[in-house]
């Protein structure tokens, strides 16, 4: 598999790519802070009768240059909630009350219906990162108006350190709506850490404020009745040394399953893209950590598709499928895969980007979600999608359309036994691929720009070093992607 030969020459990609995030979730936030729950309640409301035919339109001529790396719950967070007192969330809450639907007219709100897990062939779990805007609770609803049978949300804010404690009144409700639905909070339910939490970090005093925030959240997650839990492991920081950063992550999380040891909460390491001094690239980051890890019971792994195909890990073809899964089995072992972020991306093979694409629509196309879904030893596992549904709207703002997560459930629990080669199946693929077409081309053209410019880099670096005589070490000469 091509895959990068070293990690040291990316090194200057990672602050790229690190801003590139910042700057995509804020510009999201602000368009949809303050007036998200408006947003979606209407949203929902129309897209009702009409979602399918505005998503399509919208897919045909993209023309936004946004590149959502986060899943879409970073523009639907709950910042806002969290930084206010607990008494004005709860002066809120009876403004909603009064001003929102009756219960019952939750039905009507549904955009799809669940699917009985006991229908499927294969007992796959799907669902969305969704809204926990308002409280945990919300995510519960979210879940299952878009028809999920599995879910992950934020706990807390995602983008700030200072978070108020769960709610005695969100934590009652999310206990009782989970059940009311029949949400297994312990295996289906998959909340995402932040993205401010860098276990790895060396620095003294940052560390303890991830490690803080790490807690805060395996703590959550036990009042909840959550078991699964899916971080990012986090970052080397200059200098590049992916060994000392494994080491740092998994001293953190023997300390925090220390500190949470009634709860068993299990801590998923995700794979990532492997760009720049990002942890997690490589199966064997993820090894390494699991290896120092003490109670083994308190660790796993969470696949994401984009992650792993970008990296370098094919998925395309059921010999790629099959392939990617023996290299988990003999470097990790499958028995630490706990969970999924089902993703297409909009970046080509191993270019080491993180762009999450909608179903079908990206370089991994629909064979790689019709392997995944036809995996029997992925039954049982929440699948998550993190895939784009911001739209515009008729006011030309850009609004969240959850009815893409409903189609894109439906259309993945579709592809079990599906026979790859019927014509349903071609045309579908073949419709996804259309509609994914310009972006692919936009970001194949960015990537090829991008090699073409390391590519002249490395071959002036050369010459230059050959007129000094050669003295660099080989660590900052021999890699290119
Ligand atoms: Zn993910």
């Amino acid at each position: 598999m091509a895959r990068r030969s070293s990690r040291s020459a990316a090194q200057p990609k990672s602050t790229t790519v690190e801003t590139q995030v910042d700057v995509t979730v804020s510009k999201t936030k602000k368009q949809v802070n303050g007036t998200e729950t408006t947003a979606v309640t209407k949203s929902t409301t129309t897209e009702v009768k009409t979602g399918i035919s505005k998503r399509k339109s919208a897919h045909a001529e993209p023309t936004t240059k946004r590149e959502p790396e986060e899943p879409a719950e970073a523009a639907a967070s709950d910042d806002e909630d969290q930084d206010d007192s607990q008494r004005s969330a709860k002066k809120r809450k009876i403004t909603k009350t009064t001003k929102n639907r009756p219960a019952e007219d939750d039905a009507a709100m549904t955009l799809a219906p669940r699917t009985a897990i006991s229908s499927l062939k294969h007992a796959m779990y799907i669902g969305a990162h969704v809204s926990a805007a308002g409280g945990v609770h919300n995510a519960v609803t979210n879940a299952l108006k878009i028809g999920g049978n599995a879910f992950a949300l934020f706990l807390k804010s995602q983008r700030k350190w200072a978070s108020p404690p769960l709610a005695d009144d969100a934590r009652t409700q999310f206990h009782a709506l989970s059940k009311q639905h029949n949400y297994d909070a312990g295996r289906h339910v998959l909340p995402h850490g932040s993205y401010l939490v860098n276990l790895a970090q060396a620095d003294r005093e940052k560390a303890d404020q991830a490690y803080n925030s790490f807690l805060d959240d395996l703590q959550r997650c036990a009042a909840l009745g959550i078991k699964l839990y899916n971080f990012h492991p986090g970052s080397t920081g200059a200098g590049g040394d992916m060994a000392g950063a494994c080491s740092r992550i998994a001293a953190n999380l023997n300390r925090a399953h220390r500190a949470t040891a009634g709860s068993n909460v299990v801590t998923l390491l995700e794979n990532m893209c492997g760009s720049g001094n990002v942890v997690g690239g490589r199966f064997e980051d993820l090894r390494d950590i699991i290896a120092q890890v003490e109670d083994k019971s308190r660790v796993g792994v969470c696949l994401d598709t984009c992650h792993a195909f970008a990296a370098g890990y094919d998925l395309r073809s059921p010999e790629a499928w099959a392939a990617t899964m023996k290299e988990f089995d003999s470097v990790i072992g499958l028995g630490y895969l706990r969970a999924l972020h089902i993703n297409d991306s909009k970046a080509p093979f191993a270019s080491h980007r993180d762009l999450h694409a909608n179903i079908g629509t990206g370089f991994l196309g629909l064979r790689a979600f019709h392997n995944l879904v036809n995996d029997p030893r992925l039954a049982g596992l929440p699948m998550v999608l993190e895939t784009p549904i911001e739209e515009k709207g008729p006011d030309g703002k850009t609004v969240n359309n959850p009815q893409i997560w409903a189609d894109e459930i439906k259309l993945l629990e579709s592809l079990i036994e599906m026979d790859p080669e019927s014509d349903e199946f071609r045309e579908k693929e073949k419709e996804l691929q259309a509609r994914g077409a310009a972006e692919r081309k936009r970001v194949q053209e960015q990537v090829d720009r991008k090699a073409a410019k390391d590519a002249k880099k490395a071959a002036k670096g050369k010459t230059k070093r050959r007129k000094k005589g050669d003295e660099d070490s080989c660590d900052s000469c021999n890699e290119s992607e």
